[in-house]
């Protein structure tokens, strides 16, 4: 698709170009430092895009950092699935990727150099303790017993928690700086603490685990970033931020930088939500094309640069918002309208009879793949004496607004005939099972010749030669624009966000590779799944053809 050329400005680039300009920094080097503990989504792509696109823009460079201090709740599915995702969105990282793990010795260092200094103690006060000490927003914490052990001291327990002498949650390092601070995050927090856990990239070599906020910014400094742009909740932490890195021996100054994170509409972007929809089945896995997650989107059928248009059209603020799901859909639908082929698929058919075809005979009509692109090129179609219709496209009587197949009148079969139905067929229930036709010879790519107006042109599959397959009419997985403001999130899915049905395609979609996109004429965007098979395909609906929602 062709992507918006202009990048608009922002805060961020401003900051960038004043530091270039005045020659804070000759180039500049930025990072995505995700969490290995789940799969990407929507909201770390605005994260990806822009620090991958600053570093694209200013000829500078950007690293892929695993920030893996949390053991028990990563693994190496994650780490692998989210180089995967970066790639699949069109990003290559700066040299190899880096982890946060690779600093452990290094990071162990740095808090021994605050225990040194008398800016870190071991307390051993039991965690409850620790949290009843830290006050609250309105009252200030209070002193540890243990905030002026003797640097001596303090050092001998840090070394002894390294080498596994204490229990988890028996002590833990604490950074020495205000129980008084407005901050909360200021108020001696937690440097490292204990965990008798195996670790994906350091195995058992660490029982101790550096806590994110003493980790980011040396990893920052160590990794020579000049801008660190994480989301808005971390405002605050940028004190503690600034905080380590001027008091131990830092190799570089990093900044901190807040910008609002991406809220989506009628989706949860909180990995704990996320992980709860895959757990409990809510979802067929993180990969189910309703998920807001990249390999979700993917499956979907939303390529990648409909994605980083998303993200250049909602742009980076410091501002809370909610973005409507209709900007994202806007986004794969402008891309598809421009590069997906057509094709004809009838989702809930009912047969129709040519009477006048001669029996037996069939031809093979061409039809243009994209109505305003020739390059595209062409396919075969083949058509003959029975052809199945949409249910929907035929009533026995209706008013001129109606521009299908009506009883006694005409209609145009897309790319190939005029027919016109005489006589419906019912089963004892009064179901329609088939509608009988006639049809214009002297119709094929041209008006009939007496000057006949005919309106409505419908689609169709010929009836021996069509596919049958599945269809997965996929909707908005929530049913409210803010499911994660519900008292219980699950409570709000959309019992209507899949619903599978047995449709009829045209067979020049056998050829059909997985993740293909199709627009299907009339009904919507497709992509073939990746469960399809030669034997059965399965299609999944990316987005209808126009947005319905605001009208439901
Ligand atoms: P969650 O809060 O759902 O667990 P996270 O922020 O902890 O997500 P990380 O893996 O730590 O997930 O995120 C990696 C980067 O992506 C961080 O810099 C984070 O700020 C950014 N990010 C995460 N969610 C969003 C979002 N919704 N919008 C923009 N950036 C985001
Ligand atoms: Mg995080």
């Amino acid at each position: 698709m062709a992507e918006t050329e202009h990048r608009p400005t922002n805060f961020v680039r401003q900051i960038i170009e004043k530091d270039l300009q005045n020659g804070v920094h000759q180039t500049i080097t930025t990072r995505f430092p995700p969490e290995p503990n789940g799969y990407l989504h929507i909201g770390h792509a605005k994260s990806i895009c822009l620090n991958f696109g600053l570093a694209s823009d200013y000829q500078g460079q950007c690293n892929l950092r695993f920030d893996d201090t949390n053991p028990e709740k990563e693994n190496i599915d994650f780490v692998n699935a989210i180089k995967n995702d970066v790639q699949w969105l069109g990003f290559q990282w700066s040299g190899d990727v880096h982890y946060s793990s690779d600093y452990f010795e290094k990071l162990y260092d740095y808090a021994m150099e605050l225990v040194e200094k008398g800016l870190a103690y071991v307390d051993f006060s039991g965690q409850d303790a620790v949290r009843e000490m830290r006050g609250t927003l309105t009252q200030p914490g209070t002193n540890s017993p243990y905030r002026d052990t003797s640097v001596e001291e303090n050092r001998e327990h840090f070394i002894a928690m390294r080498e596994g002498k204490y229990q988890e949650g028996e002590c833990s390092l604490r950074a020495k700086i205000d129980m008084a601070s407005p901050f909360m995050c200021m108020r001696d927090p937690v440097l490292y603490r204990i965990k008798f856990a195996h670790h994906h990239q350091t195995a058992d070599k660490w029982c101790i685990y550096p806590m994110y906020d003493f980790t980011h910014c040396i990893s920052d400094a160590l990794e020579n970033i000049t801008h660190s742009l994480c989301t808005l909740e971390f405002q605050d932490n940028r004190r503690l931020y600034d905080w380590v890195i001027e008091n131990i021996s830092a190799p570089a100054t990093p900044r901190q930088y807040e910008f609002s994170r991406l809220n989506l509409e009628y989706t949860v972007l909180s990995k704990r939500k996320l992980i709860q929809l895959v757990d409990e089945n809510f979802v067929s896995g993180w990969d189910d094309p309703r998920m807001p997650t990249i390999a979700g989107l993917k499956r979907r059928g939303y390529t990648p640069a409909s994605i980083r248009e998303f993200c250049l059209r909602i742009g980076v603020t410091k501002m809370d918002n909610l973005v409507e799901m209709g900007m994202l859909e806007a986004c794969i639908r402008d891309d598809l309208n421009a590069n997906a082929p057509r094709a004809m698929a009838v989702l809930d058919p009912v047969k129709i009879v040519i009477e006048n075809y001669p029996q037996e005979q069939t031809e093979t009509l061409k039809a243009p793949n994209h109505p305003n692109d020739e390059s595209m090129g062409y396919r075969e179609l083949p058509f003959g004496r029975e052809v199945w219709i949409e249910a929907d496209d035929f009533r026995e009587e209706a008013n001129k607004k109606f521009k299908r197949l009506v009883l006694g009148k005409e209609v145009r079969l897309r790319n190939a005939y005029v027919i016109k139905a005489e006589r419906v067929e019912k089963d004892d229930a009064g179901n329609i099972t088939c509608i009988f036709c006639t049809y214009d010879a002297n119709t094929l790519g041209k008006d009939p010749e007496d000057g006949r107006k005919v309106k409505g042109v419908i689609h169709w599959v010929d009836c021996s030669h069509g596919i049958k397959a599945d269809i997965n009419l996929y909707d908005r997985l929530f049913s409210v624009p803010n499911p994660a403001s519900a008292e219980n999130f699950v409570d709000t899915i959309n019992p209507d966000s899949l619903i599978t049905v047995t449709g009829v395609v045209e067979p020049s979609l056998t050829n059909a590779s997985v993740g293909d996109a199709f627009q299907f004429e009339r009904t919507g965007y497709f992509c073939l799944d990746a469960n399809s098979t030669p034997e059965r395909l399965v299609f999944n609906r990316t987005v209808e053809l126009r947005d319905t929602w605001k009208d439901r």
